[in-house]
């Protein structure tokens, strides 16, 4: 038994006004053939010694009965549904709606009745697949109010995009595993995807026409440059040497990241290019130092030519000394032609 508060007030037990305990107390009962154990909440006379449910106590009671039965069942507690309405920020009624119930059935779920599997299953999936949300949420458009609707659409289509990068930025640093080990291969540093998003912020935002080809070679010039002075790069990305110069591993899917913005350009000869351009996140992962080195590499290599940055990254020790195809070793950085 623990007490948890005490509060003086006529006792009920007793008749006579003291100091009562509220106290926890483990229980066990049997509920649809179930024997569940769950902690009860009581009211406890040390005169009479007896233990008093209030009535707000007994449905309280009752609810932590019901919960380790749901959990016993692996069912959803109040709690993990009242979780999940919160997580979509949805109301109960409209949650119904959505589910094809009747509009009290998840009031009801969310204290003394105990939930249909099939409703559980579905509750459950929502949770997981905030996809599967918004097409039941489509599907009851008619039936909620329109500002709801699109509260409710906005803060999935969220919750969906946050899941998608989460994904990307696992395949992204499972792609790393070979390389993350060989600190020669990452300039002493973990790759780090926030800095790297911030990274292209940074350059998109003080490059004038940031394309693609350009913007790889102005991040390894800025990793390179960071190890030539720190003995560590700015983003951990690993580079691997192409005939056009250097390029990230798995940049196709870097550049998939929440918070990087391109588009696709149509050129007069029908090639595509992507541009970058800056999506106004505001980073906080660029120290001094690393901000210091983005500037010095814009101000050698920003504004020239597509051309002549390959040309110049041709000639620089790393890359010739670099078998085509391989990741470029950090250590080659110390005689880079930037100081
Ligand atoms: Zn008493």
């Amino acid at each position: 038994m623990e007490i948890i508060r005490k509060e003086m007030k006529l006792c009920m037990s007793c008749m006579e006004e003291h100091e009562v305990e509220i106290v926890r107390r483990s229980e066990c009962s049997v509920y649809k053939g179930e024997e569940v154990d769950y902690e009860a909440v009581y009211e406890y006379c040390d005169r009479t010694q007896e233990y008093l449910e209030m009535e707000d106590m007994i449905s309280q009671n009752d609810i932590a009965m019901k919960n380790a039965y749901r959990r016993k069942k692996g069912l959803l507690t109040t709690e993990d549904i009242l979780a999940i309405r919160r997580k979509y920020n949805i109301s109960q009624s409209d949650l119904a709606k959505m589910l094809g119930c009747g509009e009290k059935t998840i009031t009801r779920y969310e204290s003394h009745q105990i939930q249909d599997v099939v409703y559980d299953k579905m509750l459950k999936k929502i949770d997981t697949d905030p996809e599967w949300f918004l097409t039941l949420l489509k599907e009851s458009r008619g039936s909620m109010a329109l500002k709801a609707y699109e509260r409710y659409y906005i803060n999935a289509a969220n919750i969906l995009r946050g899941q998608k990068d989460d994904y990307l930025r696992k395949s992204i640093l499972a792609q790393y595993a070979e390389y993350i080990d060989n600190e020669d291969y990452c300039g002493n540093k973990e790759p780090d995807l926030d800095v790297v998003v911030d990274t292209v912020n940074y350059l998109a935002r003080r490059v004038q026409e940031l394309y693609l080809v350009k913007l790889v070679k102005l991040m390894w010039y800025a990793d390179a440059l960071s190890f030539k002075r720190y003995d560590h790069s700015i983003t951990g990305l690993a580079y691997q040497k192409m005939p056009m110069g250097t390029v990230p591993i798995a940049y196709q899917s870097i550049i998939q990241l929440e918070g990087i913005n391109y588009e696709e350009i149509e050129f007069d000869n029908g090639g595509i290019g992507l541009k970058f351009h800056d999506s106004g996140r505001i980073g906080s992962g660029l120290t001094d130092d690393n901000k210091k080195i983005l500037d010095d590499v814009i101000r050698d290599c920003g504004n020239i030519s597509r051309r002549k940055i390959v040309e110049r990254i041709h000639g620089e020790k790393a890359y010739m000394e670099t078998c085509e195809n391989r990741v470029i070793p950090y250590h080659l950085a110390k005689d880079l032609s930037l100081a």
